[in-house]
């Protein structure tokens, strides 16, 4: 239960005290989200190595298709709208989450493969 505290508030998965993003990002401003490279708190390096965070791009995928199906069937079997306004609004919402699938990819990457229970 923790963990999926430190996940949601996006702490450092060592210390759990922390910050990983220093910025959040904001789709609507076309920010994207930065993460810091040490925590502040304990310096646990965040990449552990280049290309680290290349596996959290299927993590981001998988995230993205759920969130997909998910603004599908509210749209279609809810509201009653056609399939163009659907992938619209597909569209809009995978627009609109896109820092947040950025941010909770990584960080349900850095809790699998870097977390506390894990020894390095
Ligand atoms: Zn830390």
């Amino acid at each position: 239960m923790s963990q999926l505290t430190d996940i949601m508030s996006e702490k450092c998965p060592k210390c759990g005290v922390g910050h990983v993003f220093s910025k959040k990002g904001n789709p609507l401003l076309f920010q994207i989200p930065k993460m810091n490279e040490h925590c502040s708190e304990c310096g646990h390096k965040f990449e552990r190595e280049p290309g680290y965070f290349f596996g959290s791009m299927y993590v981001s995928y998988a995230l993205t298709i759920a969130e997909m199906v998910g603004v599908f069937i509210i749209s279609r079997f809810v509201f009653g709208l056609s399939y163009v306004n659907i992938v619209i609004a597909i569209g809009i919402i995978s627009f609109l989450l896109g820092a947040f699938n950025f941010r909770l990819s990584r960080m349900l990457w850095i809790y699998m493969f870097d977390g506390r229970h894990k020894q390095a």
